[in-house]
């Protein structure tokens, strides 16, 4: 029998979500190396080359890898014959202690992002608890564990299907990857559970995301048994999708592709795909009863030699004197570099707005959105000297149904995200005369060192999600919908998906 002290349980979960929340896994950061290498899109290669340099920036600064720290998931696998003499609580509370301790940290304190009654208040829990946590009773005398924090842009994404079990789960994945857009903040992995049942699926495919990148091995010896082959299958075919980083349009979509699978009912086919975005984060450890395990950092020297820079060619733009005119002038897929004062505001705010307006009621003091840009960010808290913490874009998508009221009534010129915007946001923007821009997903605390001063203007009650005015300077970003409607989400993929040339492209 193995004695696990409840103390090196915690301290050993805190420690991993510390050590993931700004250490990419090496073979994530190594194969994005790869894909840098290989990428033929600019504006692709500039994304990955942000992100590249974030995490580089992360791993120096010991501070998150994006505004998101995730939602924890933990894969525990607990032997037989393992006891826990001087437990006070259950093996739950355990984990959800270390992930008190970790979220709570002073020194890299984490965003808490988690919210109860979901359907209802919607509140804050404000130390990233409860975890999901998926328990195994195993042979033997050791505790494994398998921590992950998953980001939301990319949990939002995840798909699941009951195929029958003659359809193609092929012909489903090509059919399915484009319907999630960019929001997943790719390129990342693709995880495939098949089989079982419903849920036992989609934790299949949550779980086979914690398994390294081991894709350019498997290309370079070929698959050896079906599952093999279909993973080797869907990474080409997905790539040719044409999807690129941030959805930008380019050659990398998915650095891998993983699949887990269970026996299944003779009349089934379950089938769940999540997405892993840039933000991937999990790592492993294993209590054998010697004490708390405190992972080793990686050697740096195995980050790939990129430095992003602001790019010489890029439009530098004066937010404090921006106009609609001067907006309209802008071209899809262009480079501006932001300099002076933006607002922020993301869900949460949107909403208080659209309440302030159905009740007829003007917006607090000191808040006007006409003639400004507004960011769609929820940051981390600054730390030290910081101004802010890691401050990366949003999911657009989720701001689309307050984008016609921001734009006709509010005034706004322009509105910063990231991924796509959907058809109605569009249309809106191009009547209004609006331009969308878009930031890099997963370069966060890059971000956030063009961010020069901060103050909160309104709704400070909603903590992460309160608007703040930011004053930048440089701060990069890419037309992603100019004023005339044109969205590089749209026109690019396709553009790639032609140019590689192993999918058809529909026509419209
Ligand atoms: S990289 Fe994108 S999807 Fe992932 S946690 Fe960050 S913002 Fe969310």
């Amino acid at each position: 029998m193995t004695a696990i002290r409840q103390q090196d349980l915690i301290d050993s979960v805190a420690d991993a979500l510390q050590f993931i929340s700004y250490y990419h896994p090496v073979d994530y950061i190594q194969a994005l190396g790869e894909a840098y290498k290989r990428e033929e899109s600019e504006a692709a290669k500039d994304a990955i080359a942000q992100i590249l340099t974030n995490s580089r920036m992360c791993a120096e600064g010991h501070r998150p890898l994006c505004q998101d720290t995730g939602i924890v998931a933990a894969f525990v696998k607990v032997g037989m014959s393992v006891t826990w003499p001087d437990a006070t609580m259950s093996v739950t509370d355990m984990i959800n202690e270390g992930v008190r301790r970790a979220y709570l940290d002073p020194d890299n304190r984490l965003r808490a992002s988690i919210l109860a009654d979901p359907v209802g208040s919607r509140r804050n829990t404000k130390d990233n608890t409860p975890a999901v946590i998926h328990y195994e009773i195993v042979e033997g005398d050791k505790v494994d564990v398998t921590i992950a924090a998953k980001g939301g842009g990319s949990e939002n994404k995840s798909k699941f299907v009951m195929l029958n079990p003659s359809d193609s789960i092929v012909d489903w994945v090509l059919k399915t990857v484009p319907t999630m857009g960019a929001g997943w903040c790719p390129p990342g992995m693709l995880g495939i559970g098949i089989g079982g049942t419903a849920e036992k699926a989609m934790v299949l495919a949550k779980e086979s995301l914690m398994e390294p990148i081991d894709m350019h091995e498997l290309l370079a010896r070929g698959p050896k048994n079906p599952i093999e082959k279909l993973r080797v299958e869907l990474y080409e075919k997905v790539n040719a999708l044409g999807i690129g980083a941030q959805g930008l349009g380019g050659l990398s979509t998915v650095l891998d592709v993983k699949i887990l699978d269970y026996p299944t009912h003779a009349a089934s086919q379950p089938v769940a795909m999540i997405p892993n975005c840039a933000a991937t984060r999990h790592a492993h450890f294993t209590l054998d009863g010697s004490g708390a395990v405190k992972l080793d950092p990686p050697d740096l020297a195995q980050w790939p030699d990129v430095h992003w820079k602001p790019s010489a060619s890029a439009r530098r733009v004066n937010l404090d004197t921006l106009t609609r005119e001067e907006a309209a002038a802008w071209q899809p897929g262009e480079t501006l570099l932001l300099n002076g004062k933006m607002l922020t505001g993301r869900d949460a705010a949107h909403k208080r707005i659209a309440d302030h307006h159905a009740r007829g009621e003007k917006l607090p003091d000191g808040v006007d959105f006409h003639n400004r840009v507004i960011y769609y960010v929820g940051p981390v808290d600054p730390v030290r000297d910081e101004v802010m913490g890691p401050a990366g874009p949003t999911t657009a998508t989720r701001m689309d149904k307050f984008t016609d009221l921001m734009l006709q009534h509010h005034g706004l010129v322009a509105m910063i995200g990231k991924a796509e915007r959907g058809p109605a946001a569009v249309e809106a923007i191009k009547r209004a005369g609006a331009v969308y821009l878009m930031a890099v997903g997963g370069a966060a605390y890059l971000v956030s060192k063009a961010i020069k001063a901060s103050r909160v203007v309104a709704f400070a009650d909603l903590g992460m999600e309160a608007i703040y005015e930011f004053e930048v300077k440089d701060m990069p970003v890419t037309v992603a919908v100019d004023a005339r409607g044109t969205s590089v989400h749209h026109t690019a993929p396709r553009h790639w998906q032609a140019r590689i040339g192993k999918i058809p492209v529909a026509t419209m």
